[in-house]
This record gives C-alpha cells, sequence and structure tokens, in this order.
C-alpha cells in the first residue's frame, strides 16, 4: 500500500506539505487550479476549516455565479498539475510557524 493510500489527504495543509494542487472543476465545465499553499493561506485568513469536505462548500463558481445559474457543488482533486489562478501566497514565516505548530 502506498503511503498516499495509508495517510490519505485530510485538509489544505496536508495538500500543501506535499505539493498537491487543488483542481476544482463545476458541472458547466469550468475547471481551476489552485497552489495549495496560497489557498490554505486565504482559508487561514479568513478563519474557514481548511477540511477538504469544508472547503468543496466553499467553493464558488464565478462563470456560474455571472450566469446567475444554481449554484453546484464542485468537485475537487488533488493533482500534480500546475496551478492556473493566482493568489496570494502565505509569507514565508506564517508558514514556517503553521509547520511547527502541526508537527
Ligand atoms: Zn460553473
Amino acid at each position: 500500500m502506498s503511503r498516499e493510500l495509508a495517510n490519505p489527504i485530510g485538509d489544505l495543509f496536508d495538500a500543501a506539505v506535499r505539493h498537491r494542487t487543488i483542481k476544482a472543476s463545476c458541472q458547466c465545465g469550468n475547471v481551476g487550479i489552485f497552489d495549495p499553499h496560497a489557498l490554505w493561506f486565504l482559508f487561514e485568513r479568513k478563519g474557514w476549516s481548511d477540511k477538504l469536505p469544508a472547503v468543496r462548500k466553499r467553493m464558488r463558481c464565478l462563470q456560474c455565479y455571472y450566469a446567475k445559474r444554481k449554484r453546484s457543488l464542485a468537485m475537487l482533486e488533488l493533482t500534480s498539475e500546475d496551478h492556473t489562478r493566482q493568489l496570494p501566497m502565505p509569507d514565508i514565516i506564517e508558514w514556517k510557524r503553521q509547520l511547527r505548530r502541526r508537527r
């Protein structure tokens, strides 16, 4: 059994530690790939849970929003593809502080 299966990624922080990008796909076909550090930092600043099921509920498709379509739950996948959406990155001091806190 691989380490990944034995110890599945449960939140954005895990995803960032393991360098997996977060791919969110909407039913309308809109796909965004996010850097896990940047996405974690966004959730951290907002005080939101970074558990993946909670993240999934927070994700909102802007194309559907502008088209006033009914909101649907995005699909979340962990990938090794490069991110396509630019969000602010956490500063390195804050990131290191969190790493120490969680280890
Ligand atoms: Zn959509």
